[in-house]
């Protein structure tokens, strides 16, 4: 038996939890989950958006399955998705992307996997709000060293990049490319511009690159590849990217694959794994029983992967492959007209992809 931390999260996280809990339980893994809590409804509860308990036992037990949760925008409520990937070290995030059959989308045949550092970068939570005694300080330094003047109205967002991260993840992508028998890495930055911080993750990348000979390397500026990847999804293969430009191109090629109900991730660390799916919490659909819980599932698919239970996760993929296929018993989104009455809710969905299994 293998233990495994559920975390439930707010919003749409405990209805699409359920139902990936419910699809891995019927492909035979025999996870014995520790059921926790985070978000807003448990901070609501017990004031604390991330209990002790939660983080005690995804270090105990190295991998969780977490449902989305919310971060509210603009108050001082920081992102607990971030805090946890900082606090467990998960370094990196993974982001396959693929199309399926039957998912209504204008690219049929992408087959691609974003490595996105999850560290540093302006995510890194180095932040001065305007108007304090701090950020008056930082200003009048910068001002005295720099030549561009910052007004005293300006909030700063600190963006570090270091060797040390930058060669972890770039080797994190070039192993995984090796593992997975994939051909080719794509660095993406904008050294031309930034050159202290993405110049040095440039830098870095073709180093590590050097090592792997048996894998083609290339690097990309930012904005010319979110157009590469829109004309061209077909040239790439696995692209490793900083924080902040790893975030946004994972909804782009997400949008490739058909949308953020099929995106599914991983952030992984040297001493454990929390698997996720790309999209949020949605809170307006929240106790609706509607979304679609494909990007969990398959999140939970990467999940039984990682843990060398690779029959299980075959399975449990070729069953949610299938039922979407068909097209029949799948959520509002997945239809052509999103006003569909025969779409499915997400419990509905996951008991479709059970059947499948069974049959
Ligand atoms: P979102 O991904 O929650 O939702 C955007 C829209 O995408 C939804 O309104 C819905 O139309 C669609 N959508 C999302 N998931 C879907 C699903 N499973 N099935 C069908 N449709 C789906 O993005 P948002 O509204 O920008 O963010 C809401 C909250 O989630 C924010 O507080 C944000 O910070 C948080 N968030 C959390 C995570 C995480 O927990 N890892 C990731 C991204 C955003």
């Amino acid at each position: 038996m293998t233990n495994v931390t559920l975390v439930n999260g707010d919003g749409i996280g405990p209805e699409i939890a359920q139902a990936t809990k419910k699809c891995v339980d019927a492909t035979g893994a025999d996870i014995n989950w520790d059921i926790t809590e985070a978000g807003i409804d448990i901070m609501e509860k017990t004031g604390n958006p991330l209990p002790e308990e939660t983080i005690a036992s995804i270090k105990k037990n190295g991998v969780a399955l977490k449902a989305p949760i919310t971060t509210p925008v603009g108050t001082g409520f920081r992102s607990i998705n971030v805090h946890l990937r900082q606090t467990l070290d998960l370094y990196s995030c993974l982001r396959p992307c693929k199309s399926y059959e039957g998912v209504r989308s204008r690219y049929s045949d992408i087959d691609l996997v974003i490595v996105r550092e999850n560290t540093e970068d302006l995510y890194a939570g180095i932040e001065f709000q305007k108007g304090n005694d701090d950020t008056t300080e930082l200003i009048n330094w910068l001002n005295a060293h720099s030549k561009r003047k910052i007004g005293n109205d300006a909030g700063i967002s600190i963006k570090p990049i270091s060797v040390a991260a930058t060669e972890k993840i770039v080797t994190f992508a070039f192993d995984y490319a090796r593992k997975m028998k994939r051909k080719k890495v794509t660095s993406v930055h904008k050294a031309n511009i930034m050159k202290f911080t993405d110049g040095l993750w440039l830098e870095v990348s073709r180093e590590v690159a050097k090592k792997y000979p048996d894998i083609e390397f290339e690097d990309r500026i930012v904005d010319n590849m979110c157009m590469q990847l829109i004309q061209k999804p077909e040239l790439y293969d696995v692209i490793v990217l900083p924080n902040l430009y790893g975030d946004i191109l994972s909804d782009l090629c997400a949008g490739l694959v058909g949308g953020l109900g099929m995106a599914p991730g991983a952030n992984i660390g040297d001493n454990g794994a929390v698997f996720e799916a790309t999209h949020g919490s949605a809170p307006k659909y929240k106790g609706q029983n509607k979304v679609n819980p494909t990007a969990l599932i398959l999140s939970a698919v990467m999940m039984l992967n990682y843990l060398g239970k690779h029959s299980e996760a075959d399975k449990l993929e070729n069953a949610v492959a299938a039922v979407i296929a068909e097209g029949k018993d799948v959520t509002y989104d997945m239809k052509p007209d999103r006003n569909d009455p025969t779409a499915v809710g997400t419990s509905e969905m996951a008991d479709a992809i059970i059947a499948k299994m069974k049959s």
